[in-house]
């Protein structure tokens, strides 16, 4: 079912999307060759529990261990933070994160450079966040889920990069994953239609080569089949009948 939010309910969401937004600028910041991904995890669900009554939602999420999904390389999305893991110089490392206040979600994503990386890591960090935008100028009302994944896939695939197919974006709200799904390829003026209130996350997952993927033996890590670097990002947005309220900026 495809919830409708209230303005107080989009307020409460975008509340927690500001600490969600805050979170990535202090990891941005922190991220470094040396660090391990458990200390951006540490670091991170410290600061979401200093705001009273925000939690970190991925925490206990289907059983997910940690409050950061942190995805290197030629990991997709769902890699789980580690004190082993540590980042070095040329990595890309995606870093997803959700909060919980007041029974609500908000859910965003970045990747983010580690030091100097090569020119097509940086290209591929461009236009995944150029796919994010095309898709977010999509997301109003009257127009359909499959417009947003239409302009996702026009400019991926115009950059010769790969759209990741088995893991879309979502409805979001007292459920972290609610209808409908937001899939990152798709038709014109197909899928559900949009409506004024909805709150969905749009999350391009963009590779550098094939879009074909595999689960790690941890079976929560996904990575590209063919091993070739992958970036994301992600906000959380309301829908209006105009541009879209980003709820994660
Ligand atoms: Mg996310
Ligand atoms: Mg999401």
């Amino acid at each position: 079912m495809i919830t409708i939010k209230s303005p107080r309910e989009i307020e409460t969401m975008a509340r927690a999307g500001h600490i969600v937004a805050e979170t990535l600028a202090l990891l941005r910041r922190e991220v470094r060759p040396g660090l391990s991904t458990e200390d951006l995890d540490s670091l991170a669900e410290k600061f979401i529990r200093s705001h009273p009554g925000a939690r970190p939602s991925f925490k206990g999420l289907y059983g997910f261990p940690k409050t950061l999904c942190t995805s290197i390389n030629e990991e997709i999305v769902h890699g789980i933070p580690n004190p082993r893991r540590i980042l070095q110089e040329g990595n890309l490392v995606s870093i997803d994160v959700g909060v919980q206040l007041e029974g609500l979600h908000a859910d965003s994503a970045t990747t983010v450079a580690v030091g100097e990386i090569s020119p097509e890591a940086e290209r591929l960090l461009r236009v995944t966040q150029e796919c994010l935008v095309a898709g977010m100028a999509q997301a109003r009302a009257g127009n359909h889920v499959g417009d947003i994944g239409h302009a996702v896939q026009a400019v991926a695939e115009s950059a010769g990069f790969g759209v990741v197919r088995e893991l879309v974006g979502h409805g979001i709200g007292t459920q972290f994953h609610e209808e409908p799904q937001v899939p990152n390829h798709g038709q014109p003026q197909r899928g559900p239609r949009l409506l004024e209130g909805m709150t969905i996350a749009i999350e391009p997952m963009i590779t550098a080569g094939h879009y074909a993927t595999r689960t790690l033996p941890d079976k929560w890590t996904v990575v590209t089949a063919d091993g070739s670097l992958a970036a994301h990002f992600e906000h959380t947005v309301a829908i209006t009948a105009g541009e879209p309220k980003v709820l994660t900026r």
